[in-house]
C-alpha cells in the first residue's frame, strides 16, 4: 500500500504527483506547500484545512446523481435536500455550504433550538428547513415563528404528544403555519456501527397505530392540509443498500396508504441521511457496497414502482445526507514530533570491556547482517532481547546492559529493513507487528477524531510528501494526550507503513482525511487540547500560488480554554503573579522576566511547538 489507498477514499479529490499529495482540482496545489506557508507564519501545531470547493463538489454530485436518475426513469416528483446541522455546525463550513447551494433546492435541518436559529438566519426563504428530534412547546413555537418569517419549514413529529403541542400552538399563532412531517417507525434496520436510528425498537418515530391516531388528530384540528411529509432515517453510514430498499418499500407504501386516507397534501418522502462515505485505505475492507448512482437509482425506482402499483402520484424525494456532504472538505494535518526509536544510534551504545554473552552475540548479528540472512538474524535478535529482559528481571544483568540490548535490537531492526527495502515487502510483513515504529503526533485524537476513540472508526492517513520513496516502517500512531487510548495501533490486516525520517533534521507531516463530518463538534478537550488552528483554501487566480487563505481561526489560547471551563482567569493570573512575587531569592528584574515568560505562554495554545534542534 504505497499510494495509501488514495483511489479508494479520495477518488479525484486528492492525488499523488511528484511524491506529494495534491489537490485533484485545478490548480493542483500540494498540501505540504500550504502547510509550510502556514508554519512560516508561526502556526506550528496541528492544523485543520478546509476546502470549500469540495463542499460544492459533493453537493453537485448528489444533485446530479438524483437528477439523472429522475430523468432516466421519467420520474415526476422533484428532488430536494437539506444539510443536517448536527454533522457540522461550524460557520466556516456552513457559510460556504449555503453559498454553494444557491442554485439548488437545498436547505438546513435542525435538531435543537440553537440549530434552528442557525437555519432561520442562513437559509434562503424559499429553501427548505426541516426540524427533527424531540421538541418542547418553545421549540415548536420557534418553528411557527420561522414560518411567520416566510421560511419554508417542516416540523417532523417524533411522537403524538408533539403533535398535540403543535395543535395547541397553532391556536395561539397566526398563519402561515409550518408544514408537518411524521416520522415513521420502520420495521427495517440499517447496518453498520451507527444503525440505531431505524427499526421497530428505535428511539424515534410513530408506530402504525400512532400514525392512524396522528391523522385523526390532524383532521379533527383542521391541520391535515399542513401534513406534507413522511420521514424516516435508518442510521448513518449505511454500509449495505438492501435495508434501505426495504425501508423505501415500507415508507412508499405508508405514503400511498396515507394519501388514500385523505392526506391530500402529503407529497414528500424524506429518506433521511445515511449515504455512506468510503473511509477505507485497503482493498477488501470497503465501508459500503453501492455507488451513489446505484443509491439514487434505487430510491427513484422503488418509489416509482410503489406509486404506480398504488396509483398515487410520484412523491417528491427529500434527503438529509450530512456525512456525504461534509466529510471530504476538512483535513487534519499532524506534525510528527518524534519516532520513538530515533534515539537509538550507535553513539548511544555504552559497551563494557566485558559484555554478557547475549550482548556480544547481538553485536555480532548487527555487524554481519546481509540480505540472505537478514530475517533470520532479526528473529534471533528479537529472541535475545526477550532473554536479556528476563535476565534483567532476575537481576543477572544491569541497567547498562539492558540499555545496550535495546539499542542493539533497534539498530538491527533498522539495518534489516534497510537491507531488504528493495525486496518484496511480504518478506518482512510477517514480523512487522513485532518491529513497529511508534510515531508521536502533535495532535489529539480525542479532539480531532473522536469517532476513532468512541467507535473505532478509522480515517485515511498518509504522509504529505516523500511519496516517491518506499515507506519501510510499520507504524503505530500516538497522540500527545497522556491517555493510552490516544493510540492508533498497527494492524497487520490493514497495515500502515511510514518513512524512517529523522525529525530533528526534517519535517514530516501526516494528513488525516475525511474528518469534516461529526468529528469537530463531537471533539472533546481531553487534557485541554482544543480545536486546532484552522483555515480555508480558496482558489484565486490573482495570487501567484493560485489560492488564498481565508477564515483563519487560531486555536484557543490557554487562558480562553480555562475561561471556557468557568475558571476565573483573572483570579488565576492574580494567583500566579502573587506566587512569583513571593519567591524569596528573585530580584524584581528576575520576577518581571519570569512573569513575562508566563504571560507569553498563557497567550498561546496548548499544542507543542515542534521546533527542530538542527534546522
Ligand atoms: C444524523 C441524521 C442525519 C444525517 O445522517 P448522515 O449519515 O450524516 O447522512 C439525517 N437525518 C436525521 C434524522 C439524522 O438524525
Amino acid at each position: 500500500m504505497f499510494d495509501y489507498g488514495i483511489n479508494f477514499w479520495a477518488r479525484d479529490d486528492f492525488i499523488i504527483e511528484d511524491g506529494k499529495v495534491k489537490l485533484g482540482a485545478n490548480p493542483k496545489i500540494a498540501i505540504i506547500d500550504i502547510v509550510n506557508k502556514a508554519r512560516e507564519n508561526g502556526y506550528k501545531g496541528p492544523l485543520i484545512m478546509r476546502f470549500p470547493h469540495l463542499i460544492h463538489k459533493q453537493l453537485d454530485k448528489l444533485f446530479d446523481s438524483f437528477h439523472s436518475s429522475i430523468k432516466q426513469y421519467k420520474y415526476k416528483g422533484k428532488f430536494k435536500a437539506v444539510f443536517p446541522l448536527k454533522v457540522n455546525q461550524f460557520p466556516n463550513f456552513i457559510l460556504p455550504l449555503v453559498e454553494a447551494s444557491q442554485d439548488k433546492d437545498y436547505g438546513l435541518e435542525a435538531g435543537s433550538k440553537a440549530e434552528l436559529i442557525i437555519a432561520m438566519a442562513y437559509t434562503n426563504l424559499k429553501s427548505p428547513i426541516t426540524v427533527n428530534g424531540f421538541k418542547d412547546k418553545e421549540m415548536i413555537h420557534l418553528g411557527f415563528i420561522a414560518s411567520n418569517m416566510g421560511h419554508n419549514v417542516t416540523l417532523t413529529i417524533e411522537g403524538l404528544n408533539e403533535l398535540e403541542t403543535i395543535i395547541e400552538v397553532a391556536k395561539e399563532m397566526n398563519p402561515p403555519y409550518p408544514n408537518i412531517g411524521l416520522r415513521i417507525r420502520l420495521h427495517s434496520m440499517g447496518s453498520g456501527i451507527w444503525a440505531k436510528s431505524g427499526g421497530i425498537n428505535s428511539k424515534f418515530g410513530l408506530t402504525s397505530n400512532e400514525l392512524l391516531e396522528a391523522i385523526n388528530l390532524l383532521k379533527n384540528s383542521n391541520l391535515i392540509s399542513q401534513f406534507t411529509m413522511i420521514h424516516f432515517h435508518i442510521g448513518s453510514q449505511i454500509s449495505d443498500i438492501s435495508p434501505l430498499k426495504k425501508a423505501l418499500r415500507e415508507a412508499g407504501n405508508i405514503y400511498a396508504e396515507l394519501r388514500k386516507m385523505g392526506c391530500e397534501n402529503l407529497s414528500i418522502v424524506n429518506i433521511g441521511g445515511g449515504l455512506a462515505v468510503e473511509y477505507t485505505q485497503h482493498a477488501g475492507f470497503n465501508n459500503k457496497n453501492y455507488t451513489l448512482a446505484e443509491f439514487s437509482a434505487d430510491v427513484v425506482f422503488s418509489l416509482k414502482e410503489i406509486a404506480k402499483n398504488k396509483k398515487e402520484k410520484e412523491p417528491d424525494i427529500f434527503i438529509e445526507s450530512g456525512r456525504f456532504i461534509a466529510a471530504s472538505h476538512a483535513v487534519l494535518i499532524a506534525p510528527v514530533l518524534e519516532l520513538f526509536s530515533q534515539e537509538y544510534d550507535e553513539e548511544s551504545l555504552r559497551l563494557k570491556e566485558k559484555n554478557p554473552l547475549l550482548i556480544e552475540e547481538l553485536l555480532d548479528l548487527y555487524k554481519n547482517i546481509n540480505e540472505r540472512y537478514a530475517i533470520e538474524y532479526l528473529h534471533d535478535s528479537l529472541d535475545h532481547m526477550e532473554s536479556l529482559l528476563t535476565l534483567f528481571e532476575l537481576g543477572y544483568i544491569d541497567l547498562q546492559d539492558r540499555s545496550n540490548s535495546e539499542v542493539l535490537v533497534h539498530l538491527i531492526i533498522k539495518k534489516v529493513i534497510d537491507t531488504l527495502k528493495h525486496k518484496n515487502h511480504n518478506e518482512i510483513l510477517r514480523i512487522q507487528e513485532q518491529i513497529q515504529e511508534r510515531y508521536l503526533l502533535n495532535c489529539s485524537f480525542f479532539q480531532s477524531m473522536p469517532d476513532y476513540w468512541g467507535l473505532s472508526q478509522r480515517f485515511p492517513v498518509m504522509p504529505l510528501d516523500k511519496l516517491n520513496i518506499r515507506p519501510t516502517r510499520s507504524a503505530s500512531l500516538w497522540d500527545i494526550t497522556c491517555d493510552s487510548d490516544g493510540e492508533i495501533s498497527f494492524n497487520k490486516n490493514m497495515p500502515l507503513f511510514l518513512h524512517d525520517v529523522d525529525v530533528k533534521q526534517e519535517d514530516y507531516f501526516l494528513g488525516f482525511f475525511l474528518v469534516g463530518a461529526y468529528q469537530e463538534v463531537l471533539g472533546m478537550k481531553h487534557n485541554l487540547f482544543t480545536h486546532p488552528t484552522e483555515f480555508s483554501i480558496v482558489f484565486d487566480e490573482d495570487e501567484h500560488c493560485g489560492y488564498k487563505i481565508e477564515n483563519l481561526l487560531e486555536a484557543q489560547n490557554i487562558l480562553d480554554v480555562l475561561d471556557d471551563l468557568d475558571y476565573d482567569t483573572k483570579d488565576i493570573e492574580r494567583r500566579l503573579k502573587q506566587r512569583i512575587d513571593e519567591v524569596p531569592n528573585l530580584d524584581s528584574e528576575g520576577k518581571k522576566e519570569v512573569l513575562g515568560q508566563l504571560y507569553i505562554m498563557l497567550s498561546e495554545n496548548g499544542y507543542l511547538r515542534t521546533i527542530r534542534k538542527n534546522p
